[in-house]
């Protein structure tokens, strides 16, 4: 199931007022968290990017950098063929699927280590034990504020992997991110499966979502992760390429199955309680974890925050992913420098350095001014789970876009 929004833009971004970032980030009522507003750094530039919701059809007219960036590596890009069609699988993509996995294809078998020589192996777990990598897909949502606000008070960062559709929709969501030394990922455009892509169309998926997070961040990704941890060779290959590193899971708290109407949040809260049941049995002393959980509607977050303390109670550390790893340069630019993680944990603990440092801290490239509208098309579709994915469109959203007369299609 998904869903398609086939809108103007320019319609969206009439008629709302403009809000700085400091307003924004001071509201708490998730309703007037999600009113939209004006960002002119993002309506100014959306011409030269796909429109939001809807797969990426390819390189955009004009964009001479993403077409050579492309061109300088097509022609080694493994010969794997398409699994569908504009990021829907095909009906018998697995049935026909060689059993012997020669793609590596993690919706098949969970494959992590690719075949394909000179790919990196996907990251899912952390080397530290009885460290927690900590993230959340699917954002930036519109009223996170309180979720944050939970995490800024605690000095806790995570990695948030973001779907480019709602960088546009919520850009002062996703500057908050980047202002509290979150670690941002990619999670793709339009949140489709990457291996029923063309090779042209995975790459707009990674390329537009990186540009527009250093539109609004100052800062350009270099780890992603795929919708329903769909990827194979193919996909791997081009991501490289990109320069971002494959970060998936290995356990999961089925958090987006309660807003796709499949699961109870007693059933949620049993896989949470059961993963953390797993830390006190040992399973973690000597590789850490990586747990699937989300940003993807008020349920989720405020599961997260319900479980925020029982994680860090549970686990010796809770850090972001990059950190677990020592990665202290996040982003290609250089300027914002990470701690490593035993900086990271000292300063968790008391201390101040647990924090991003650089000349570069993250700020909002332009004032907001006149009028526009910042819409909430957040059309975020839910996770993995196998081949079908959750889908979750906000109301006051979905009505708004009714009234432009937007196709809304589910
Ligand atoms: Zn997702």
């Amino acid at each position: 199931m998904r869903t398609t929004l086939s809108l103007s833009l320019a319609a969206l971004f009439l008629g709302a007022s403009a809000r700085t970032a400091e307003e924004q980030n001071a509201l708490s009522d998730p309703t007037a968290e999600c009113a939209w507003y004006d960002y002119p750094p993002v309506t100014n530039v959306l011409a030269s990017y796909p429109p939001i919701g809807t797969p990426v059809k390819g390189i955009m007219p004009g964009d001479s950098a993403g077409q050579a960036k492309f061109d300088s590596f097509k022609a080694n890009i493994p010969n794997i063929a398409p699994r569908g069609v504009d990021g829907a699988f095909a009906t018998d993509a697995l049935s026909k699927y060689d059993k012997t996995d020669p793609d590596c294809w993690w919706s098949f078998s969970t494959c992590a280590q690719p075949k394909l020589a000179g790919l990196k192996p996907d990251i899912f777990d952390v080397p530290e034990p009885r460290t927690l990598g900590y993230g959340f897909d699917d954002g930036p949502n519109c009223s996170h504020n309180a979720f944050y606000d939970l995490l800024q008070q605690n000095k806790q960062k995570a990695t948030m992997f973001f779907i480019g559709t709602n960088v546009v929709a919520e850009p002062l969501q996703a500057l908050r991110a980047a202002q509290d030394g979150h670690e941002i990922c990619v999670h793709t455009w339009s949140h489709r499966a990457m291996t029923a892509f063309t090779n042209e169309q995975i790459f707009g998926e990674l390329w537009y979502t990186m540009q527009i997070i250093k539109v609004v961040t100052g800062y350009t990704p270099t780890c992603w992760r795929p919708p329903q941890g769909d990827a194979d060779d193919r996909v791997r290959f081009i991501a490289q390429q990109l320069g971002l590193q494959n970060i998936i899971w290995k356990h999961d708290t089925f958090d987006w199955h309660v807003p796709a109407g499949q699961s109870t949040p007693e059933e949620v809260q049993k896989n949470y309680d059961d993963f953390i049941a797993l830390v006190g049995k040992g399973e973690f002393d000597h590789v850490g974890a990586i747990l699937l959980a989300h940003e993807l509607d008020n349920y989720t977050m405020q599961t997260a925050m319900d479980n925020y303390a029982k994680l860090v109670k549970a686990f010796d550390h809770v850090v972001p992913v990059g950190v677990a790893f020592n990665k202290t340069q996040p982003y290609v630019e250089t300027n914002l420098t990470f701690p490593n993680f035993q900086q990271y944990i000292s300063g968790q603990s008391g201390g101040s350095s647990g924090t991003p440092s650089g000349s570069g801290k993250p700020s909002g490239s332009g004032s907001p001014s006149k009028s526009g509208s910042a819409a909430n098309p957040s059309n975020t579709t839910g996770q993995q789970g196998g081949i079908s994915a959750g889908v979750s469109v906000k109301a006051p959203a979905a009505m708004a876009l009714a009234l432009l007369g937007a196709a809304l299609v589910l």
